[in-house]
């Protein structure tokens, strides 16, 4: 049955007296004042009933002539309590100190000298009450906090602890606890905890103070509130798993998850410092701009799998050559700093700071070295790879003020390093020299070239592989010099290009190439269709239509006897108006070839997009057919996903009669190279076609064809 809320709400409380009528009396008047009470003539009754009715005070008479005194009921209650603790008052005859010493000790709250004043105990009581309780409250508080408290002093000194018995159920301290709280907590030899104490009672101001313990895997975090004068809280709290959570999002943000190494993010605050540190002490430093030649190959065509454990594999080669031991070089600008050596930018870009070289020297024997431990093969789900790095240098300071500009310029001469044949480094300030240099004059003699006519097309067959009938020519520009001889297109192109100069001369081109379609168009062999390299400068500018239909009705060819070859890159930029250009061009009955397919970084699905009929797999693959098995596997996947595309496919480079019969048997459609014909002056082109043309009247020679 529930008490009624009117008696819920009254304490009760216990009056332990052996003189029944004095007992009466306090009885009479605390029901008076709003208390219950239940009354007991001896210690043992008394133990009974609070035992079984929990009051919430207790008035102990002292003097029992039998049994048990207050003093001892007292001890017994106080050491009966688990949780919550009644207000218990002795009363005593005298107020000797003694009694009341003793009546402390046990746990008493108050103690009552007779005669009894009455008005003035209940007051006391209620007063006891709500001190009690409030102290309950708190006890609570602190039980139910998984924090560990102490009490400490300014010197650091533990004086006693307050935390409940589930505290230490969150930290990993339980056996030190345990044994001694005061032992396992070492403030009193840590100066950074005897300063954090100080502050807290100086400023009055919580202090928040990390630390570890020795010889465990433990990261704590103490609060230190003034207490009063002399003495803190210090409020323990094992802050283990959120120091680990919050080193894994360090991580996330500032580490490249496939190779562990510092990311781009980690990289760039690393190298800001390092300026700074450079600036300070007047050092020089270098950074090395790390690219993988054709990486992208063997992502593309080999799955992600692949190439992520050949990433790694590189970052582990090239954490080799930057440790510090092993290296010419100091590379920590300094410990404090933690500078990083080296980082992955993202793809397969890799990075490094060579801190403090004294000269250049330096730093081409490191990259030399990077370059070494890059070139044993590697070797990755059953796979072999030979992976060679291109390297771009730039020195700070004289490369570049800020890492922005340091980091671009790198960049710019690894590109260089590529371009002059991969597998090399390439120093910034002497690409910009050789390069500026070169670029100006060549710049010259190329406008030059074009007024004084010194251009010429040349033609290559291109021949279907099984009939090996002719089936177009791709037109190859030729620059014969007065002085310096022929130049490769290789040599004056990508400077055309730069400087803007490539528009000209492919309009100069397209004129020349349609003009030959029509002369040849009339001749015994019939019409031969051309293609013609386009770009990506040339493709990118406004006139590229105008140019290519303008040249065909000039020479009043039919446009689809025009082909053009784009690269891959044409490809990846500007995708919306790309394939609007490529559509118009198409429509109008234009030819589109993807040349040099595999060297970029597009795949085969990419392709897909764009209205392209033909691919031409890339002489660097064709070369090594016989005897590369990822280049055959390569052109195997290529033709096997064009066939599936239903784009037509044309072998760049063929040399071999072993190539071609690999490019046979996996169904390529047509051949150019070496094997069938090296591209021709218009001349000799045109003698070709005589000779093609008189074998197809002369019946003997059919005879033959078909024996
Ligand atoms: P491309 O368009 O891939 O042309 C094929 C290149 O491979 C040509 O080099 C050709 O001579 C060479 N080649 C063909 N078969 C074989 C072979 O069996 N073995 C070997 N070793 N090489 C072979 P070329 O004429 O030096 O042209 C180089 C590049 O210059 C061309 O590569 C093309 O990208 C560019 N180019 C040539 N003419 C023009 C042009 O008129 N305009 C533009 N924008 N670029 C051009
Ligand atoms: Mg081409
Ligand atoms: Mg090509």
């Amino acid at each position: 049955m529930s008490q009624s809320s009117d008696t819920a709400e009254k304490p009760l409380v216990l009056v332990a007296d052996d003189d029944p009528d004095h007992c009466s009396l306090i009885q009479d008047f605390l029901e008076e004042s709003g208390f219950r009470v239940v009354t007991a003539p001896d210690g043992k009754v008394a133990l009974e009933l609070y035992s079984k009715l929990q009051p919430d005070v207790v008035l102990l008479d002292v003097e029992t002539p039998e049994g048990l005194d207050g003093f001892s009921v007292c001890d017994i209650i106080r050491a009966r309590e688990t949780v919550r603790e009644s207000s218990i008052f002795i009363i005593t005859e005298s107020e000797d100190d003694e009694s009341v010493e003793r009546a402390y000790t046990l746990g008493a709250t108050d103690f009552i000298v007779k005669p009894i004043a009455l008005p003035v105990l209940a007051h006391r009581i209620r007063y006891a009450l709500r001190t009690c309780r409030s102290l309950n409250d708190l006890r609570g508080l602190i039980r139910a906090v998984p924090d560990l408290i102490f009490i400490v002093n300014a010197e650091g000194e533990v004086e006693e602890g307050l935390s409940g018995p589930d505290a230490t159920h969150t930290l990993q301290l339980k056996a030190l606890t345990t044994a001694s709280q005061v032992n396992f907590y070492p403030c009193e030899n840590d100066d950074r905890a005897r300063d954090c104490i100080k502050r807290a009672l100086e400023t009055g101001k919580p202090q928040v103070y990390e630390h570890s313990l020795e010889g465990l895997d433990i990261e704590l975090e103490t609060r230190f509130v003034a207490r009063d004068k002399n003495s803190v809280l210090a409020i323990v709290r094992d802050i283990t798993e959120r120091k680990n959570s919050e080193e894994k999002i360090y991580n996330l943000a500032y580490y490249d998850e496939l190779t562990e190494l510092p990311n781009r993010q980690l990289f760039s605050q690393s190298l800001e410092r390092t300026i700074q540190i450079a600036q300070r002490d007047d050092e020089k430093f270098a950074i090395l701009f790390i690219d993988l030649d054709r990486f992208k190959r063997i992502n593309d065509t080999l799955g992600h799998s692949i190439g992520d454990e050949l990433l790694r594999q590189v970052a582990r080669r090239l954490e080799q050559c930057t440790r510090s031991g092993d290296s010419v070089a100091r590379l920590d600008p300094t410990d404090e700093d933690g500078g990083i050596k080296l980082a992955r930018l993202g793809g397969d870009e890799f990075v490094i700071i060579l801190y403090g070289i004294d000269s250049e020297d330096v730093v081409a024997t490191i990259a030399s070295r990077i370059i070494s431990v890059l070139t044993p093969p590697f070797s990755c789900e059953g796979h072999q790879f030979v992976v060679t790095p291109s390297i771009g240098i730039a020195l700070y300071p004289q490369d570049g003020q800020n890492g922005e500009q340091l980091l671009m310029n790198a960049d710019s001469a690894m590109y260089r390093a590529k371009f002059s044949g991969r597998n090399n480094y390439k120093f910034y300030s002497e690409t910009m020299r050789t390069k500026s240099l070169h670029r100006l004059d060549l710049e010259n003699e190329i406008r030059k070239a074009i007024d004084d006519e010194q251009f010429e097309l040349y033609y290559q067959p291109k021949v279907d592989a099984e009939t090996w009938e002719l089936v177009g020519a791709e037109a190859l520009l030729r620059w014969f010099h007065p002085v310096r001889g022929e130049i490769g297109p290789a040599d004056f192109i990508p400077v055309a290009e730069e400087t803007g100069l490539i528009v000209p001369i492919g309009q100069w081109v397209l004129r020349e190439a349609c003009k030959q379609v029509k002369v040849w168009s009339t001749s015994p062999a019939g019409a031969v269709p051309v293609s013609v390299n386009i770009s990506p400068h040339q493709f990118h500018a406004d006139s590229l239509y105008e140019d290519v239909l303008g040249a065909a009705s000039d020479a009043d060819i039919d446009p689809r006897l025009l082909e053009l070859e784009i690269t891959e890159s044409v490809l990846l930029q500007d995708l919306d108006n790309t394939l609007i250009a490529l559509q118009r061009l198409k429509d109008a009955g234009v030819s589109l070839s993807v040349d040099d397919f595999g060297t970029g970084y597009s795949s085969l699905s990419y392709l897909k997009r764009f209205p392209i009929d033909t691919i031409k797999i890339d002489r660097s693959f064709v070369k090594d057919l016989d005897t590369d098995l990822d280049d055959a596997a390569i052109c195997a996947a290529i033709l096997a996903m064009s066939q599936q595309l239903g784009l037509n496919v044309v072998a760049e480079g063929v040399e071999t009669e072993e190539q071609l019969a690999f490019l046979r048997r996996h169904g390529c459609n047509q051949i150019q190279g070496f094997l069938c014909s090296k591209p021709l002056s218009v001349e000799n082109f045109s003698a070709m076609l005589v000779k093609i043309a008189d074998a197809a009247s002369d019946p003997r020679t059919e005879d033959q064809a078909t024996a």
